[in-house]
């Protein structure tokens, strides 16, 4: 590639939807060795769907579907959350064209769910992890196989409870961007190390993972957690790009060499970011540390 000085590298990099802060993101850009990715809205689309819904009866087994009443109850609670698992379960409903009623009492804790009481009885929705303090234990144990084969399958198991008992899991998927593969390849041909970080399960994560290529996956993390994942690897001497397009990826976009915005996310990662891709496509994350590289051999 022709050497480019940091005035051409602006504008080149602006023609392909590159958006540098200032000419020391261009410097750090030709550094970087290793870039983390954020799963939800970065290496997925970001707009998942409910594409099985398991029912919990009483007798501790799974049917194929879930009663209008109660899938109304959880959209209730899901309904008062930004969240797009949660924006999921909502449409779900609509689909069935439910009347979602008013919730009485609200809490959304963010990497775990939502607490809510709807026409006096209590709907926790969310993780195992968080569902947990809220279900009977052999509910728990009945769901643990369902969970399983959703998240192998690569889709995201939301436990949904009402009074204690839990009613439903759901399985719900994210697609991954058609260029998500394409782009990790290319870095792993420049010799770039990539991960993915994100708050869902392992099994999940890696599936998704394994299918955009990416080497390591770090599940799991709480969204107040993530910053200091990133820490993490630079104390061990790596040069660490954050790609994440989210309000929670803020403080790790913030806390990395480089930090990268999605275009298409939230403004306060935009703000927190040396960089922002403006067309959503994975591949100018590559385009962005190509030019880094050009700009430098020059001035070097
Ligand atoms: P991500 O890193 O993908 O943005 P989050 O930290 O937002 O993930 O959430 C982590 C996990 O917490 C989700 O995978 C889900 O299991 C659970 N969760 C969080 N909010 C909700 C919600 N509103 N409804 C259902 N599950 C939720
Ligand atoms: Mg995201």
């Amino acid at each position: 590639a022709t050497p480019l000085s940091i005035t051409t590298a602006t504008g080149r990099g602006a023609r392909h939807g590159v958006l540098y802060r200032n000419a020391e993101a261009i410097e750090t850009a030709a550094k970087i060795d290793v870039v983390v990715f954020d799963k939800t809205g970065t290496i997925t689309h970001g707009t998942p769907h409910v594409t099985h819904i398991a029912a919990l009866g009483a007798d501790g087994a799974y049917s194929a579907d879930l009663d209008d009443a109660t899938l109304a109850a959880v959209a209730a609670a899901e309904a008062q959350s930004e969240h797009p698992l949660a924006r999921a379960v909502v449409e779900a409903a609509h689909e069935r064209h439910l009347d979602v009623p008013e919730c009485l009492t609200f809490t959304s804790v963010p990497g775990g769910g939502v607490r809510a009481d709807v026409d006096g009885q209590r709907i926790v929705v969310g993780s195992d992890r968080f569902v947990e303090a809220d279900a009977r234990p052999d509910d728990l144990d009945a769901a643990r196989e369902t969970m399983r084969l959703i998240a192998q399958d690569g889709a995201t198991p939301v436990l949904a409870a009402v009074d204690g008992r839990i009613a439903a899991v759901f399985a719900i998927r994210d697609t991954i961007k058609d260029d998500a593969r394409a782009a990790i390849d290319e870095l792993h041909r420049r010799g770039i190390g990539t991960i993915m970080l994100t708050g869902d399960n392992r099994v999940t994560a890696d599936t998704i993972a394994h299918e955009a290529g990416i080497a390591h996956t770090v599940a799991d993390v709480r969204p107040e957690d993530k910053e200091s994942v990133i820490r993490a690897l630079r104390r061990r001497g790596f040069h660490v790009a954050m790609v994440g397009d989210g309000i929670n990826d803020a403080p790790a976009l913030a806390g990395a060499d480089l930090g990268i915005a999605m275009g298409t996310g939230t403004d306060v990662a935009i703000e927190a970011a040396d960089v922002t891709l403006m067309n959503g496509s994975l591949r100018s994350v590559v385009t962005a540390i190509d030019l880094g590289h050009a700009t430098m051999r020059n001035i070097r």
